[in-house]
Formats: structure tokens, sequence, C-alpha cells
């Protein structure tokens, strides 16, 4: 599954956001959401849809694909900033990368 926003209707709510912030974000100045996920995990299928059925001016598409969660469309984009802090924070517990297995 994959997942746009389209900013030209987006109305800078912030709702999507707020529901799914490893997902969505707001752009800097202006507000309009973006994707920050290249597809979206399953696990968060149901959660995406929820978010797109109640932007309140439809501009989330959900993109279903039967290629599984593994389709790339494109170079990934930046990453959420909840995204962001939880890679930050697993580089902090791994700083060498070594996951202690031999
Ligand atoms: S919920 Fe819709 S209008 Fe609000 S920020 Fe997200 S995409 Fe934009």
């Amino acid at each position: 599954m994959r997942v746009v926003v389209d900013q030209d209707l987006c109305g800078t709510t912030g709702q999507c956001v707020l529901t799914l912030p490893g997902t969505f974000r707001q752009r800097e100045p202006d507000g309009v959401a973006e994707v920050c996920v290249a597809t979206v995990p399953r696990t968060l299928h149901a959660a995406v849809r929820l978010a797109a059925s109640q932007c309140p001016v439809a501009a989330i598409r959900v993109i279903e694909s039967d290629a599984g969660d593994d389709e790339r469309a494109g170079a990934d984009p930046a990453p959420c900033p909840a995204e962001a802090e939880r890679h930050a924070a697993k580089d902090q517990r791994n700083p060498g990368g070594h996951d202690g297995t031999v």
C-alpha cells in the first residue's frame, strides 16, 4: 500500500499527522501535509485508511497494491520526525551497529 496527499487540496488541519506521526508530517512553513514513507507497513493499513477517511477535504488517497509492502515507487522520502527519533534511539543503543550476534 502507498498513500499520497494532494497538496493542493490539503487544508493543513494536521489531523493526519496527529493520527499517524510516523507516516505524515506537516511541511514548513505552510503546514501542508506530506507522506514520509515510501510504502505503508501492513500493520498500519487500517490506520492509514482511517486517516484518509477522516481527512476533512479528502486530500489523502490510498493506493492499494497487490504487489505487497516491498513495492517501491521511486526514492524513499525523508523520514517523519517520529520515525527519525526511533532510528536515532536505536543507533544510540547500538552505536557501532553491531547487534551482539556472532
Ligand atoms: S487531515 Fe487532510 S487536510 Fe488535514 S493535514 Fe492531513 S491531508 Fe491536510
